[in-house]
């Protein structure tokens, strides 16, 4: 070691100073433990920030009034009571800006409007007619300009745009570095989208994304550390490891629908024969919904599966059953090897509900070494958008 720098090779090098330029000062450190305790509690006052935090009245005092001027929290009203003016809570200042939340899929573009803590407050949609970069650039861009001309957009400023991309994603330079679904491979995405709109952009995964914004605003309320599955277009599982999303060395984590199910299923998005999510994703679903005779009375798209698996259609349960036991087989591998005990479920495929959730919960039940999972659905609309907008959220507030 010299001068904090440890020299061993090129690669190594670079983390290291990235992770020294990138070291917060003590007092930036304290304001985030500040902010991230309000996150988790709702309000606070200066008295129970300096309980919960261990720093001194004084000192909190102090960060807060900081805070208060860069208009990160904002003062509630002291409720009064019949002993003396209470304390004024403090809380954190999701009113003052705006995100936009965008979701790639392989057809459509999903963009949502939303306050900084992913509420939403307006919603706009694109169909994609192929995936060239610059006609999803064009589109993502009509997108944006259309959420930015709303009358909810008027009076606040946009903090941000985060894009949800479906692949493995270099989320510090902002470039996609591979995306089988979009055919996409080295793609700087986030810097040609800034230049269109001068709006800074975030980009991530889209699991990750949708494990983000768990974390600020879900399940990590009262969990450190935990799991999210998304099955849409693809299956992913997230981590969230003390506090942090776990994205690996390569943008890469969680790519549960790419292990191998069967050996002569069918060919996935990413080249190879008989993964997980080719054969129960909701692709791989819709073919097998396609050759079977109760499709004639359902629609043959994904909401026709749905409706007929929830009037009771033996095919369609059998679809959605065979689909959450091979999803639950893997899922509690997962689970065993990374010893996270509660995970959240989102993505389109949770419409299938009972049908698809209880045969992949017995799965976990009977393979699951130790504790039992715990397992909760994201019933919000809007997931994988908002989830998008949750990396606006995260940069703002340093979370
Ligand atoms: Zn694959």
């Amino acid at each position: 070691m010299n001068g904090g720098v440890k020299i061993i090779s090129t690669d190594e090098l670079i983390v290291e100073i990235s992770e020294i330029t990138g070291r917060k000062s003590d007092k930036e450190e304290k304001k985030r433990f500040i902010v991230n305790c309000l996150r988790k509690s709702g309000q606070l006052s200066r008295r129970e920030i300096a309980t919960r935090s261990g720093l001194s009245p004084a000192t909190v005092s102090a960060l807060v009034t900081e805070l208060l001027d860069e208009a990160l929290v904002v003062e509630e009203d002291a409720v009064k009571s019949p002993g003396g003016r209470r304390p004024t809570p403090i809380r954190i200042n999701y009113e003052d800006g705006l995100a936009i939340g965008i979701k790639l899929n392989f057809s459509r573009i999903e963009g949502v409007l939303t306050d900084m803590s992913t509420g939403i407050a307006d919603r706009c949609e694109c169909q994609l007619i192929d995936r060239e970069v610059e006609t999803v650039l064009d589109a993502v861009e009509w997108v944006v300009r259309a959420l930015m001309r709303t009358s909810a957009a008027a009076a606040r400023p946009v903090h941000g745009i985060g894009v949800a991309i479906p692949g493995a994603i270099d989320t510090i330079n902002g470039i996609c570095r591979v995306s089988h679904r979009l055919g996409w491979r080295d793609v700087a995405f986030a810097e040609r989208l800034r230049a269109r709109l001068d709006v800074p952009v975030h980009i991530d995964d889209d699991s990750h994304a949708f494990a983000l914004a768990q974390s600020l605003f879900g399940l990590g309320l009262t969990r450190r550390s935990f799991a999210t599955l998304a099955i849409g277009d693809g299956i992913s599982v997230g981590m969230v490891l003390a506090g942090k999303v776990h994205r690996g060395e390569t943008g890469a984590a969680g790519k549960l629908g790419h292990v191998r199910h069967a050996v002569d299923g069918r060919r996935c998005e990413c080249g190879r024969v008989g993964c997980l999510q080719a054969m129960h994703a909701v692709g791989g679903m819709l073919a097998q919904w396609r050759g079977t005779a109760d499709r004639r009375t359902f629609a043959s798209d994904f909401a026709g599966l749905v409706s007929a698996a929830q009037a009771g259609h033996a095919s369609a349960l059998a679809i959605a059953r065979s689909a959450g036991e091979a999803i639950g087989q893997h899922l509690a591998t997962f689970v065993n090897v990374a010893d996270l005990r509660a995970i959240v479920l989102g993505g389109e495929a949770v419409a299938l509900g009972d049908a698809l959730i209880e045969p992949l919960g017995d799965q976990l039940g009977a393979l699951v070494f130790g504790a039992p999972v715990v397992l909760t659905i994201d019933e919000h609309s809007d997931f994988w958008s908002r989830g998008a907008a949750a990396l606006v959220t995260q940069i703002q507030f340093d979370f």
